[in-house]
C-alpha cells in the first residue's frame, strides 16, 4: 500500500476533504464535483468588476444612475481611486469554502490551486502589473493568524506573472472596527486613513502601476482606501485582483 502511495498519491479535495487519486506528476486541489461548482463572473462591471445584468456594461453604483428626478439612485456612487477591479470567482458556493480555507490553514494550497486562475485573468484583462502588493491584515488578525492570505496569494502570482512583489510596503496603521454589517460609506469612512506606505517604499512605487491583490473584494471600500493611499505616495495606477466578488454591490 505504501509504495503504490509513492506513485499514486492520494490528495484531499481543498472544499470537501474528500479523497482524489492522481498521476505521479498531478496535484489536484479540487474533486471533480467541487471543481463543477466554482461559480465563474460572466459579464462583469467594467469599472469595479461585480457582476451585472446581461445589457449592462457598468453597475449603477459605478456609472451614478439617476432616477426620474434627477436624483442618484445610489447616494453612495463613488469615483474608485482604482482604475478597475477584477475577480477570478463569484463568492459563492464551493469558493466561500475555499476563502474560509485560505484564512484559516492551507493557504499554500489553496494560493497555488487559484495562482493560475488570478494569473489568468491579468492576461484576459491586460491588467497592469509592474509591482504587485498584497492588502495588509489589521495588526491584530496579523498576530492571531500569523500570516496574511493576501501576501500567500500576491507571492504565487508573483511567481506565474514574473512580477516583484513588495508585501511589507503598505500597512494598516491603525485597528479598525469590525465592518461586516456596515454600508460602503460607512466603511469608507471607517478605513479613511488606516493605511500607510512606509517612507522607503515610496521610492520603489514611484510612478509605478500596482496590482492590489486580496481574497475577496466586499463593497470594495479596503481596496479604494488602499489605492487612494498607494497614489497618494506615488503609483502611478492601481488596479485590483482579487479571488473572489461578491456579487450583489447595489
Ligand atoms: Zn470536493
Ligand atoms: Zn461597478
Amino acid at each position: 500500500m505504501k509504495i503504490l502511495e509513492t506513485f499514486f498519491p492520494v490528495f484531499a479535495c481543498l472544499v470537501c476533504r474528500t479523497e482524489i487519486n492522481a498521476g505521479q506528476d498531478e496535484t489536484p486541489y479540487l474533486c471533480g464535483a467541487c471543481d463543477d461548482v466554482l461559480m465563474v463572473h460572466t459579464r462583469v462591471c467594467d469599472k469595479c468588476g461585480r457582476s451585472v445584468g446581461l445589457h449592462a456594461f457598468v453597475c449603477d453604483r459605478c456609472n451614478g444612475k439617476k432616477n426620474k428626478r434627477g436624483v442618484a439612485k445610489d447616494k453612495s456612487k463613488h469615483d474608485w481611486y482604482f482604475t478597475r477591479a477584477r475577480s477570478a470567482f463569484s463568492y459563492d458556493g464551493a469558493v466561500v469554502d475555499l476563502i474560509l480555507r485560505l484564512k484559516y490553514g492551507a493557504e499554500g494550497d489553496v494560493a497555488r490551486f487559484v495562482a493560475p486562475h488570478l494569473a489568468s485573468v491579468v492576461r484576459t484583462h491586460k491588467m497592469a502589473a509592474d509591482l504587485i502588493v498584497p492588502v495588509p491584515l489589521a495588526p491584530k488578525r496579523a498576530r492571531e493568524r500569523g500570516y496574511n492570505q493576501a501576501a500567500v496569494l500576491a507571492a504565487e502570482l508573483a511567481k506565474l506573472l514574473g512580477t516583484e512583489v513588495l508585501s511589507g510596503i503598505l500597512t494598516r496603521t491603525r485597528e479598525t472596527a469590525a465592518q461586516k454589517k456596515m454600508t460602503l460609506l460607512e466603511r469608507q469612512e471607517n478605513l479613511r486613513n488606516a493605511f500607510t506606505v512606509t517612507t522607503p517604499a515610496r521610492l520603489a512605487i514611484k510612478g509605478k502601476r500596482i496590482l492590489l491583490v486580496d481574497d475577496v473584494i466586499t463593497t470594495g471600500a479596503t481596496a479604494d482606501e488602499c489605492a487612494r493611499t498607494l497614489k497618494k505616495a506615488g503609483a502611478k495606477s492601481v488596479e485590483v485582483l482579487t479571488v473572489a466578488s461578491v456579487a450583489s454591490m447595489c
